[in-house]
C-alpha cells in the first residue's frame, strides 16, 4: 500500500505547502528509498507563528476549562477513530510493526483523554490566616510554549507535551520530527476538527537548528519542552537561558536491568526480549545494561539468546514482523561501530551482530561479558542490543546501575520484596520498574535526572510543567 499522508504545515490555522519553501526527503527505512517531500518552514513562517501564539494565548487561557476538557476529548476520539491510517503512515515513515504503531496512537489519545480530565481538578489552595484575610495559590498557564519531539515515538510524545500544555490554557508550536511528520500531522487535524480554535496549535516542520534558535530566541515562548539526545538538550538549555525561559528536557538513557538469582527467570525472559526490541531498542528507556546474578548468568545469557535468534525481522507492515528496521540512515552505521569496538575488546556476540542487506536493518544483538571500557558500556546504544555481565551481590549490582552520568529508567528482577524497596530507594533514576517494564502510563511522572534532564511529563507533575504559580495575598 502507498504513503497517503498529505505533509503540510499548519499556521495561523492553515495548512501551507511547498509554495516555493525548501524541502526534506521523508525515506522509507525499510527500502531506504524516498516517499515524499515535508516542506519547511521559513524564519517568515515561524514569525507568523509566534505572532499567532501571543494572539491567541488569552484566547484559549480564557476559555472555560469544560469546554478546554471538551476539545481534548473529542480530539482522543478522533485520533481512536483514525487510529489505523495513522499507524500505517507511522510504520512507513519509522519502521516499527504495525502492532506498535497503533498502541502508540492509542496511547496518544489516552494523553488527551486524560489531561482533559486532570485540568478539572486543578485545584490551587487556601493558606491559613486571621478572619477576614485570604491568602491564596493559584495556578495559571506558563504562556506560549514551543515543544520538540524525537522519531522513535513521534505521536505519543508530541502528545504528551501538547495534551497537558493545551489543557493548562497554553498555545504551542511543535516542531516533529522531520523524519516521521505524517503522523503527527494527525495531531493537528484532530484538533482541528474537534474545534481547538484556529491558531492555539501550530505545528511547524523544519531545521531543527534554525527552527530552535528562532523560537526559543523569541520572548514570546515561555515554556520549551524538548525530547532527544544529551548534546541537544544542553544545547536548547543555553538558549533557552537567554530570556530565562523554563525548560524540561527528556534525554537520553542507558537503562540498567538487575536481574537477581531469585527471580522467575522463564517468565522474566519471556518479559524482556520483546521488551529489549521494541520499536527495535530505539527507546529511551530500553532496558539495555543487564547485570546478572553469578549463579543464574550463564542460564540466563543462554535463554536470552535462544529468543532473541527467534525474533522475526522484517517489514513493520508485515502482521508477523516483530521488528522492523532502523529508523534512519545514521542508525545502523552507529550500532555497528558500538558492536565491533565492543567484540574487539573481548565481549562475546551471542546473536546477531550484523547490519541487513537493505534499507536500515540490524540484526537483534546479544553481548556477554562486555568489558566496562566498551563504548556501549557507557553510550547510549538506542538501537537492538542488549549488553551483558555477571555481578556478585547487591552492591555491586547498584554500583554497576549507577555507575554512569545518565539517570532515566532502571529495572529489576526479584521475588524478594525487602530487596525490591532498599534497590527501588538506591537506583539513582526518574523510574524505576520492579518485574515490570510498565512505567510510560498516562497518569505517572515520567522524567530523569542527572544528565537524562529535569521536569516531568505524564502525571499531575506533567501538568505543572505549563504552570506558574501565583500567591495572593488579600488582607
Ligand atoms: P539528534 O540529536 O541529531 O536528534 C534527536 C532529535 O532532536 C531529533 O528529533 C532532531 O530533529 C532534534 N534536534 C536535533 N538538533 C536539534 C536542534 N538544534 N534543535 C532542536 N531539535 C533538534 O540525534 P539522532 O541522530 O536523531 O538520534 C541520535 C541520538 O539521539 C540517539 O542515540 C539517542 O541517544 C537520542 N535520542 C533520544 C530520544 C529520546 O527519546 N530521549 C529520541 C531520539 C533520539
Amino acid at each position: 500500500m502507498g504513503y497517503e499522508a498529505d505533509l503540510k504545515l499548519f499556521i495561523n490555522g492553515s495548512w501551507r505547502t511547498g509554495e516555493g519553501r525548501d524541502s526534506f526527503q521523508v525515506i522509507n527505512p525499510v527500502t531506504g528509498d524516498s516517499i515524499a517531500e515535508l516542506p519547511m518552514a521559513t524564519e517568515a513562517d515561524l514569525d507568523e507563528a509566534l505572532d499567532t501564539a501571543r494572539r491567541m494565548y488569552p484566547v484559549w487561557r480564557a476559555t472555560p476549562v469544560e469546554k478546554r476538557s471538551a476539545i481534548l476529548h473529542q480530539a482522543a476520539s478522533l485520533l481512536k477513530e483514525r487510529a489505523a491510517d495513522i499507524a500505517r503512515t507511522m510504520t512507513q515513515e519509522q519502521g516499527k510493526p504495525i502492532a506498535e504503531s497503533t498502541g502508540e496512537v492509542l496511547g496518544a489519545a489516552s494523553l488527551f483523554d486524560w489531561y482533559a480530565e486532570e485540568i478539572k481538578r486543578d485545584y490551587g489552595r487556601v493558606l491559613v490566616r486571621p478572619p477576614g484575610e485570604l491568602s491564596r495559590v493559584m495556578h495559571e498557564p506558563v504562556g506560549p510554549v514551543a515543544t520538540f519531539t524525537p522519531w522513535n515515538f513521534p505521536i505519543y510524545l508530541l502528545a504528551k507535551k501538547v495534551a497537558a500544555a493545551l489543557a493548562a490554557g497554553c498555545s504551542v508550536i511543535s516542531k516533529p520530527p522531520e523524519e516521521t511528520p505524517g503522523n503527527t500531522l494527525a495531531i493537528a487535524r484532530a484538533l482541528d476538527d474537534a474545534g481547538l480554535p484556529k491558531g492555539v496549535f501550530q505545528l511547524v516542520h523544519g531545521a531543527p537548528d534554525m527552527v530552535s534558535k528562532h523560537l526559543i530566541g523569541s520572548p514570546t515562548i515561555r515554556k520549551v519542552s524538548f525530547t532527544g539526545s544529551i548534546p541537544v538538550g544542553k544545547h536548547l538549555m543555553k538558549l533557552a537561558a537567554d530570556n530565562v525561559t523554563k525548560i524540561t528536557l527528556e534525554l537520553g538513557g542507558h537503562a540498567p536491568v538487575l536481574i537477581f538469582d531469585d527471580c522467575d527467570l522463564d517468565k522474566t525472559l519471556d518479559m524482556v526480549v520483546p521488551q529489549k526490541f521494541r520499536n527495535a531498542g530505539q527507546v529511551c528507556v530500553s532496558p539495555t545494561r543487564f547485570y546478572v546474578q553469578e549463579g543464574i548468568y550463564d542460564a540466563f545469557i543462554k535463554g536470552f539468546a535462544e529468543r532473541t535468534k527467534r525474533v522475526k525481522i522484517g517489514n513493520g507492515l508485515d502482521a508477523d514482523t516483530k521488528m522492523g528496521p532502523l529508523a534512519n540512515d545514521r542508525r545502523p552505521g552507529a550500532i555497528e561501530t558500538l558492536v565491533n569496538d565492543a567484540r574487539d575488546k573481548g565481549a562475546r556476540v551471542l546473536a546477531g551482530g550484523n547490519r541487513g542487506d537493505s534499507g536500515f536493518f540490524f540484526e537483534p544483538t546479544l553481548l556477554a561479558d562486555v568489558p566496562l571500557d566498551a563504548d556501549i558500556m557507557n553510550n547510549e546504544p538506542f538501537g537492538p542490543v542488549a549488553v551483558s555481565r555477571p555481578f556478585k551481590d547487591f552492591d555491586e549490582a547498584i554500583q554497576q546501575a549507577n555507575r554512569l552520568p545518565y539517570g532515566l529508567a532502571a529495572f529489576a528482577f526479584t521475588e524478594n520484596g525487602r530487596r525490591a524497596n532498599l534497590l527501588a530507594d538506591a537506583i539513582e533514576a526518574g523510574m524505576v520498574g520492579i518485574n515490570t517494564f510498565a512505567i510510560s502510563i498516562a497518569d505517572a511522572p515520567f522524567g530523569g535526572v542527572k544528565e537524562s534532564g529535569f521536569g516531568s511529563e505524564g502525571g499531575k507533575e506533567g501538568l505543572e510543567t505549563y504552570q506558574v504559580v501565583k500567591a495572593i495575598h488579600q488582607a
